[in-house]
């Protein structure tokens, strides 16, 4: 298997504000693998909170570069060695991994999903996110997204309130709140989400520090809405501890090193009666259209990368009336769209 490179940024059409800062662009890293006359593609997002940069990606696919010349191997055991090569690196992971089974369901001319043996995903409604910035831009930005049926939108600032008490002005959309570890006083919290519960919000993700594991059991208990981890919950070694304190995960391929992993990760997460949401990082249509071949077994879905940003390097699905739809070609079915993105050749 030939495996090549490309480092790209992804620009937010909205300057995309959380409760730790504000960014305009993601860092991304397409990758090719080749293999006779097929092509499959991955994509690794970097938001700065994970800790990988381009630079870390590369280097690590020069590592798992070796491991790609055996082909004969299981594509399984492929990916368990490329896992084995160090603790982190799960975005540059979950890219090859979503490129391996991309070629390999082109190669098989099967789509991914039935290569990994799940139900094919009827188009599913995705959450999308409302970027929050300066209030009196809420309402454009609304009619914008009109499409979408579910709103999310991201709290843990000082004027959370308002924030919600504005667009409840202009819709009432049911909301999703990510608050990204934002509050840090648990009756605080279990206050918000009491009034939450009232403002038609369906359920809030992450509402405290990631580690503080002892108070998010006591608010999930008490809650009235379901409390799904995000930064919390990464791997699949972490679902027995997260099963003790929140009612659901947000899975991302990029947190859990991709497709081999997450279908693990689903499976177990039933079995421990877990909400599943389907989430993604700032990504295009090629790690997108990677995660939605989960689709079926997702609770939620929240997979609106594409529609966030200006330059989608792929096409692929499709958003029709607030739904995510794949185009069940082989593969992922992702396609490059932009020809100016130039690999380069990585030598291990
Ligand atoms: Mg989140």
């Amino acid at each position: 298997m030939k495996l090549s490179y490309a480092p790209y940024f992804l620009e937010f059409k909205h300057p995309f504000g959380l409760s730790h800062g504000t960014r305009t662009k993601t860092d991304v890293v397409y990758v090719k693998l080749e293999k006779d006359d097929k092509i499959g593609y991955g994509e690794a997002a970097l938001p700065p909170y994970l800790g990988e940069t381009q630079t870390s990606v590369t280097a690590f696919f020069k590592k798992a570069a070796p491991v790609l010349e055996n082909t004969n191997l299981p594509l399984a055991e492929i990916i368990q060695t490329i896992d084995k090569i160090s603790y982190g690196n799960t975005a540059a992971k979950a890219a090859l991994d979503i490129a391996l089974y991309d070629l390999s369901g082109k190669i098989q001319n099967k789509p991914v999903y039935e290569l990994l043996g799940l139900e094919k995903p009827a188009p599913k409604e995705t959450s999308v996110t409302i970027a929050i910035g300066d209030l009196s831009l809420i309402p454009g930005k609304l009619k914008e997204l009109s499409d979408f049926k579910l709103l999310k939108i991201k709290l843990g600032n000082a004027n959370d309130k308002e924030i919600i008490s504005c667009i409840r002005k202009h819709t009432d959309k049911p909301l999703v709140a990510d608050i990204n570890q934002g509050w840090t006083d648990k009756y605080f919290a279990l206050d918000m989400i009491h009034w939450l519960a009232e403002q038609n919000v369906l359920f809030t993700e992450q509402p405290l520090p990631k580690e503080n594991y002892k108070d998010m059991s006591w608010l999930t208990e008490k809650s009235p809405l379901p409390i799904l981890a995000d930064e919390s919950f990464q791997r699949l070694d972490d679902l027995e501890k997260i099963s003790e304190c929140f009612s659901g995960i947000n899975l991302k391929l990029m947190k859990c090193a991709g497709l081999y992993e997450g279908v693990k990760i689903i499976s177990a997460a039933k079995k421990k009666k877990l909400k599943i949401n389907i989430g993604c990082m700032s990504e295009s249509s090629c790690g997108i259209a990677a995660a939605a071949q989960l689709m079926h077994y997702a609770d939620w879905v929240d997979l609106d990368g594409p529609m966030l940003i200006k330059n989608n390097a792929f096409s692929g699905i499709n958003f029709i009336d607030g739904k995510l739809e794949l185009n069940n070609s082989p593969g992922t079915g992702a396609l490059l769209q932009n020809s100016g993105i130039s690999f380069q050749l990585c030598q291990g």
